[in-house]
């Protein structure tokens, strides 16, 4: 076990290092740089390039406070080769008395051409006696907090440098194949690089060292999540091994056949199912690709196996639609489905917990109400999750927490990017449904300025005329849900008086669930021709029938979003739009997400550029894991996912002592965070 102190730093310091997440002197080690300055090197003053850092040594020749028009330092210093300029904004007088003319100085800043010259603002500096030796190697430059300055970083990260044990955890077979540095010698040289190494942030992600340390990292996360699984396969779950009865008889009288994709997928799921220890996979697929048959499938598989399953949604809407899919397919195979939410009146609600609690209903459809309230299930074999990335982390628990070892099946349709499924994801088994089912039109997305909102409104006129319906989705506010009910209500009103004679509906997240479940019904039936929503039908609604969605202010939605809420509509055969409004003028990123949701349908390519744009934070952020984020790897770098990957597995098997040194050393300081 590592020691929790670290020597060196006062309990003030020690709390500034907690708050970066350095508790240990391990921790210290691989605390790298994001940057380095060279103090290796001179520069004369006229060989120096505006805009770039540089060392100068110079003698002042003058120092005086100025009023340009605020007080200011203002001090000249020159070399054999030329004149340059300090100013010091704020300075305290220490500094002024420093800066006597004649007094030599070691300068270190950016030049930038100013209107009096070429000067320096606010120059780190040190007066030079007599002859100071430049040191060897760049000056790192670390992550910090207030209040912790980097000379008092640098001293306690050298000192862990020389206390700490670098010694190779990683078998030197391993280390050859790869062609990996060695681990001592990759973070001496990240923390104080020779004067060759390439100083700027790029490059230094792409020099040996670094792919070390990320190549570490990356295999520190996937020997954790692979235990993680091998702790699962251990654990035991009822082998749902059904006769087909059930589910050959749901695919012999659906409507539709099942893709390719849907029937590899339902193949993976059923091995699955048949093993007796809990499978954890996880079913992507994009929006409108085919996951609830799918679900359907896992469902009844269960129940042929005399077990009982539970389909879980995120919204009261979503429920219900899933509710009423599931109820419609198998009801002519005498298989009823329970239905449970927060919003069912105390009796009924009763009355179900107790179906499901003596085990007369087999399978049950319901919001987050499945978990969290008092249901025992009698024997539950199978537990979905749609949307799963809506689900909190307390819910989950509450899954574990009831001591139900079901198998789990996981739905979501905000694709992961293969990198971060191979290393975030690595705990889970992934299926796929990468095919759309035949006869959809692709939907075409606009791109259209607010101020044509007008002519907008006309086109949604003369689709619901010709018997079509549409959704318009209301601003997002997010700071406000007081502020986005205003908006949604606003836009209904303004709506309602620019479209007399269109039947009008409005759905938004404060009304009651049994009001938002009738407001969809009507959709469903076209009773309500333009449905005005917030982002809670963001996912899973399936009304084939509508055919064009606007989105107002389109520029304040992430990518995800927009993807789902364009999912809404081509799910028919008819040719469908989205027509995206912003509000002009568009920030930098705003310009960037909307033009790769124009220019892409595919929701992987979608969260592959969100997931450039913003990082993995965002993906993950919803799991919770905690597990630390990737601070060194770049999951573009998908060679070095996959090379840990498969060192994790062979380390685990052939080296296991290896692998413990190695997990050791990377969570040292973060075993408590794993526990949770
Ligand atoms: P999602 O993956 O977004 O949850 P759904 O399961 O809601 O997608 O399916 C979208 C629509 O496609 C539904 O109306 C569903 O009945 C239909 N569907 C599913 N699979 C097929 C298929 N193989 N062929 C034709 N239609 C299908
Ligand atoms: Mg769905």
């Amino acid at each position: 076990m590592a020691k929790q102190t670290i020597p060196g730093a006062t309990s003030i310091v020690a709390e500034k290092l907690k708050t970066l997440g350095l508790h240990t002197q391990a921790d210290l080690v691989l605390h790298l740089p994001l940057r380095f300055e060279d103090e290796t090197r001179i520069t004369p003053i006229a060989a120096a390039v505006p805009g770039a850092a540089a060392q100068f040594d110079a003698t002042v020749t003058s120092c005086e406070i100025a009023y340009r028009p605020k007080r200011q330092l203002v001090c000249r210093i020159e070399d054999a080769t030329g004149e340059l300029m300090l100013r010091f904004l704020n300075f305290y007088p220490s500094q002024q008395k420093a800066l006597q003319p004649g007094a030599r100085l070691r300068v270190f800043g950016e030049v930038r051409g100013g209107f009096w010259g070429s000067e320096i603002i606010h120059p780190r500096f040190r007066v030079l006696r007599g002859d100071e030796p430049l040191p060897t190697a760049l000056t790192p430059v670390y992550p910090t907090t207030a209040g912790l300055g980097q000379a008092a970083l640098r001293k306690l990260i050298a000192r862990a440098l020389d206390e700490v044990d670098l010694a190779e955890t990683l078998p030197a077979e391993l280390v050859a194949r790869l062609k990996l540095q060695d681990f001592a010698t990759s973070v001496r040289a990240l923390h104080a690089p020779p004067p060759g190494l390439a100083a700027d942030a790029l490059a230094l992600h792409q020099n040996p060292y670094w792919r070390r340390i990320a190549f570490d990292e990356l295999l520190a996360q996937q020997l954790s999540l692979r235990q993680a699984y091998a702790a699962r396969r251990a654990r035991r779950a009822p082998a749902l091994a059904g006769d087909g009865a059930l589910t050959q008889r749901l695919l012999a009288q659906l409507p539709f056949k099942l893709t390719a994709a849907q029937q590899r997928v339902w193949c993976e799921i059923e091995r699955d199912l048949a093993q007796p220890h809990p499978m954890q996979r996880l079913l992507q697929g994009d929006v409108g690709s085919g996951k609830t048959v799918v679900a359907a499938l896992a469902g009844l598989r269960a129940v042929e196996a005399g077990h009982q399953a539970a389909l879980m949604a995120p919204t009261e809407i979503l429920a219900e639609q899933h509710h009423r899919k599931l109820a419609d397919w198998l009801a002519p195979l005498g298989i009823e489905v329970a239905w449970l939410t927060g919003s069912l009146r105390k009796k009924d609600k009763q009355a179900i917990v107790a179906k499901v609690g003596a085990g007369r209903t087999a399978l049950v459809v319901g919001t987050h109400a499945l978990i969290e309230e008092n249901v025992e299930f009698a024997r539950l074999g199978l537990a979905i999750v749609d949307e799963q990335h809506r689900f909190g982390v307390r819910q989950r628990l509450a899954l574990k927490q009831k001591g139900i070892e079901a198998h789990q099946l996981a739905m979501s349709a905000t694709p992961i990017p293969r990198t971060l499924a191979m290393s975030y994801y690595a705990d889970l088994d992934v299926s796929v449904i990468d095919e759309l089912p035949p006869g959809r039109t692709p939907v075409m997305t606009k791109l259209v300025s607010a101020v044509r909102r007008p002519e907008i409104v006309g086109k949604v006129r003369e689709l619901c005329r010709a018997g079509r319906q549409a959704y318009w989705v209301c601003p997002l506010i997010e700071e406000s849900e007081a502020l986005q009910l205003k908006t949604a209500q606003e836009t209904f009103e303004h709506l309602t008086a620019e479209l007399p004679g269109l039947k009008i509906g409005l759905v938004h997240g404060r009304l009651k669930p049994n009001e938002k479940v009738a407001v969809m019904a009507g959709f469903v039936k076209n009773e309500i021709q333009l449905l005005v929503a917030t982002t809670v039908i963001e996912v899973g609604v399936d009304v084939p029938n509508a055919s064009l969605m606007v989105i107002e202010h389109a520029e304040r939605f992430g990518l995800a979003q927009l993807h789902q809420l364009r999912g809404r509509v081509g799910r028919g055969a008819a040719e469908s739009a989205c027509i995206l409004l912003y509000e002009q003028p568009l920030s930098e990123s705003a310009r960037a997400r909307l033009k790769i949701i124009y220019e892409n349908t595919d929701g992987f390519e979608i969260a592959r550029q969100d997931l450039r744009l913003r990082g993995p934070g965002e993906f993950v952020g919803a799991r919770q894991s905690g597990l630390p984020l990737l601070r060194f790897a770049d999951l573009e770098d998908a060679a070095l996912v996959g090379a840990a990957r498969s060192a994790a597995q062979t380390l685990l098997i052939d080296h296991p002592e290896a692998a413990a040194c190695h997990l050791a050393r990377w969570l040292a300081g973060r075993a408590e965070l794993l526990k949770a």
